[in-house]
């Protein structure tokens, strides 16, 4: 429990990796905040249980990552209501896949502005806090698109090289507080948005459930094996751990060897 009396404050933690990373959290002792879309009970139900096992408070908040008003309101709420934040997870996303010529402008804008603006409006606010106590751990859930790319993901590609260099240029500036700010790359992660793609793609592919898995998803990663969430929320809670305090600026990948090819 070395994270008793810090606060996490995770941006898109209402399921898959951002869950996983709260999860984490929690089970060190950390308060934690969640945010994200979805169904108010199963988020109430994930609220209690993290506050269940930390033993501190849990709480959630709605903030939308298009509107920066919201994200740094969620940081102040955060400030006042359960202190820090200590950590902040930089994690919300959203895909769209299309060529360049069909991809629609409202869907560029969109992910700049969940998966890069956010990181940079989040960080803005949160390290006045961080300052303050000489102390912070910034963590952007990056992708192995941070670092190569694939046809028909000109957003998520571009927004993803470019928090990477959001945090190479943040680490610098917070260096000597004690902060420090690193991505983490997955590459596929198995989450319910992973899974749920599943059916469609054996349908509209005409594939079996092992041809979309092993063909399709996993082409680009050596394991042939999915990584866990709870892989990727290992790494950040080592990242937290004072052994880390070294490591900042950097993009650590967790894709199964992906970018090594
Ligand atoms: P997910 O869909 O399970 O989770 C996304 C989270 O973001 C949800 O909580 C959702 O409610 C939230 N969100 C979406 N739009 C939001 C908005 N406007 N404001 C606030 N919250 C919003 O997906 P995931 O697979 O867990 O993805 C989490 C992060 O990991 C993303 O940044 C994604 O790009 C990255 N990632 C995922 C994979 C993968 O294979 N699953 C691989 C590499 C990187």
């Amino acid at each position: 429990m070395f994270l008793k009396g810090k606060t996490a404050l995770i941006t898109g933690s209402t399921s898959g990796i951002g869950l996983a990373y709260a999860k984490a959290f929690a089970a060190e002792g950390a308060a934690v905040m969640i945010n994200g879309f979805g169904e108010a009970d199963a988020i109430e139900a994930e609220r209690a249980k993290l506050a269940e096992t930390s033993g501190a408070n849990a709480l959630y908040d709605a903030a939308d990552m298009t509107k920066p008003d919201q994200i740094v309101a969620m940081v102040e709420r955060c400030h006042a209501e359960l202190g820090g934040p200590d950590i902040v997870v930089n994690n919300a996303g959203i895909q769209h896949v299309a060529p360049i010529d069909d991809f629609p402008p409202e869907k560029w804008d969109a992910i700049i502005a969940i998966n890069l603006s956010s990181a940079w409006h989040m960080m803005r606010a949160a390290i006045p806090h961080m300052k303050a106590r000489g102390w912070g751990r910034i963590i952007t859930t990056a992708s192995a698109h941070s670092m190569v790319a694939s046809p028909n993901k000109s957003a998520y590609v571009a927004a993803k090289h470019g928090v990477v260099g959001i945090t190479k240029t943040v680490a610098l500036e917070v260096a000597t507080h004690g902060i420090t700010a690193n991505c983490i790359s997955p590459g596929y992660v198995w989450t319910p948005l992973v899974e749920n793609q599943i059916p469609d793609t054996m349908k509209t592919r005409g594939l079996t459930r092992e041809q979309v898995i092993n063909d399709v998803l996993l082409d680009a990663q050596p394991t042939k094996e999915f990584v866990q969430p709870e892989e990727v929320a290992a790494l950040a809670v080592f990242l937290c751990r004072d052994e880390a305090k070294s490591i900042t600026g950097t993009n650590l990948p967790v894709d199964g060897g992906w970018t090594a090819a």
